[in-house]
């Protein structure tokens, strides 16, 4: 929302100095509260001349695009004294646009699949693409992208003494994975503080390059871990993958409330029901419910959460994730599922930011 009163504002020159008033830097600060805006203006000159009418110009327009809260505009004169800058975590997801969760109540729903499946699609309607696989219990995009055994280097930048990780390409896709770093084996040692560090290189470290989305394949659950992956990154949204079963179902609330928790507050950009049903190839015009009909669909429109759509169980789903080519790259039926999920999913995304 800020960025939105940013963009209307940039269209107010001073007219004297002919410059925008934001891109001058004379916009010092916006906050918004739940019905308020405070805003503050900083005019380099004393007894700027101009000040009430770009005051004026500002509560208006501020005014007219947030018309439930009130505005508060706020005079300064002179340079502004710079408080001193607490050092900020470097990161490189500085070019990321928008990080999106993919979680799911309980493991084994599909969770890892549909993100390699959005990712996918997501990158053939024209967006940049990254995965960041933190899934500290299973790290399965390696396998889903083919590029298991890919050993990721550093690259020092000597000029911020910073070191990067490079991800594995794949796809055109960027791809990080805990699974770089442990043996499955391991995965059972890698819970509480270990993982945290681990996952929190992976985030900030990794060179993502200048990305739309970046899906991150959470942990199933809910716990310390999301928690912490949740905090340490600005999430646009969250997507929860579950079966139709009611306990499945009943695993997403727990999921569904944590992202709305007030303390964590990301939209829940929707559900996709994955397994939701089940028709043989002989017999085409058959659906079979073998986990129940409709309970995700259901709970999210009783919530008021969006339904991004469902995906039946399909063998080329399966064999996709073993073998390497997730399945909307060779099956056009598993494509089109997709491919409708990913449009609500960058509508709701848009929206909610
Ligand atoms: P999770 O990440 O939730 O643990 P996975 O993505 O690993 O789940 O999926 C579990 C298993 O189910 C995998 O073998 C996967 O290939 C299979 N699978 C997932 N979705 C489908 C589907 N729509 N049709 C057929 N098999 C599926």
């Amino acid at each position: 929302m800020e960025n939105k009163i940013k963009k209307r504002l940039e269209e107010i020159i001073h007219p004297e100095t002919k410059q925008s008033i934001v891109e001058s830097g004379m916009v010092e600060k916006i906050s918004i509260e739940q019905e308020k805006i405070h805003l503050t203006l900083r005019f380099k000159k004393a007894r700027d001349p101009f000040a009430a009418k770009i005051k004026r110009e500002v509560q208006q327009t501020v005014e007219e695009l947030m018309p439930d809260h009130a505005v508060i505009v706020t005079l300064r004169e002179g340079e502004a004294t710079k408080p001193a800058q607490p050092e900020k975590p470097r990161t490189m997801t500085s070019g990321v646009a928008h990080v999106i969760a993919v979680a799911s109540g309980k493991g084994g729903v599909g969770k890892s699949t549909v993100t390699a499946n959005l990712a996918l699609t997501l990158r053939d309607m024209g967006y940049r693409v990254g995965v960041l696989d933190a899934d500290i219990y299973g790290p399965s995009q390696p396998k889903m992208f083919g590029v298991e055994g890919y050993m990721p280097e550093a690259e020092h930048d000597p000029e911020t003494n910073f070191d990067a990780i490079l991800p594995a390409e794949a796809m055109e896709l960027k791809i990080m994975s805990i699974g770089f770093f442990i043996q499955p084996t391991d995965a059972l040692m890698w819970r509480g503080t270990m993982a945290s560090n681990a996952l929190r290189q992976l985030i900030h470290q990794t060179k993502w390059g200048t990305l739309d989305f970046l899906l991150i394949d959470m942990p199933p659950g809910t716990g310390d871990i999301h928690l912490q992956l949740i905090n340490e990154l600005k999430l646009s949204g969250a997507v929860i993958v579950s079966t139709p079963q009611q306990v499945a179902v009943a695993d997403v609330v727990r999921g569904v409330e944590m992202f709305r928790h007030p303390q964590v507050n990301v939209p829940v950009s929707g559900i996709v029901e994955n397994m939701a049903w089940f028709t043989p190839e002989e017999l085409p015009q058959n659906r079979y419910y073998l986990f129940g009909k409709g309970g995700a669909r259901t709970y999210a429109e009783q919530n008021e959460i969006p339904f991004l759509g469902e995906i039946p169980i399909i063998q080329s789903v399966m064999e996709g994730a073993e073998q390497g080519t997730p399945a909307v790259l060779n099956d056009p039926r598993v494509g089109e599922y997709y491919r409708s999920i990913c449009e609500k999913l960058v509508e709701n995304v848009m929206k909610s930011c």
